[in-house]
């Protein structure tokens, strides 16, 4: 997954990091981290944080190291997805469907388990390639 931003949407990601920053309704911690490592939180759970860059980088963040990483793109698409009702625009950087892709029989397509918890099998978009390559139909 190579998407960068574009020029607009690079100026959106950093148009709602600074409002990130200065809300005081976000949990501190995260804005903290969020202004140390310059992106835009959009995932959060006990084990860390994955913030978004407007460069379109994403990092992780672990609490109990303290420690902070260029992630992968499965941990990119999860925090892309699971944000994409507070920042509709993001859907920019997300994969687009393939013509093999298959409806994901673990979410029924929609993304989410018992509409709260990120689908770890689609990563949240509700579909994904087809697992057996190559087995004749
Ligand atoms: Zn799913």
């Amino acid at each position: 997954m190579s998407h960068k931003p574009s020029e607009s949407l690079r100026r959106d990601i950093e148009r709602w990091l600074r409002e990130f920053l200065l809300n005081p309704t976000e949990p501190a911690d995260q804005r903290e981290r969020a202004r140390e490592l310059g992106g835009l939180p959009l995932y959060a759970d006990m084990g860390g944080l994955v913030v978004l860059r407007p460069d379109g980088t994403v990092f992780t963040y672990d609490w109990e190291d303290s420690k902070s990483e260029a992630t992968d793109d499965a941990w990119k698409v999860v925090a892309l997805t699971t944000s994409r009702e507070k920042y509709p625009r993001l859907r920019e950087l997300l994969p687009e469907r393939t013509v093999s892709a298959l409806d994901c029989a673990a979410c029924t397509g929609t993304g989410s388990i018992l509409r709260t918890a990120t689908c770890w099998k689609c990563l949240g978009l509700g579909w994904h390639e087809p697992e057996a390559v190559g087995v004749a139909g």
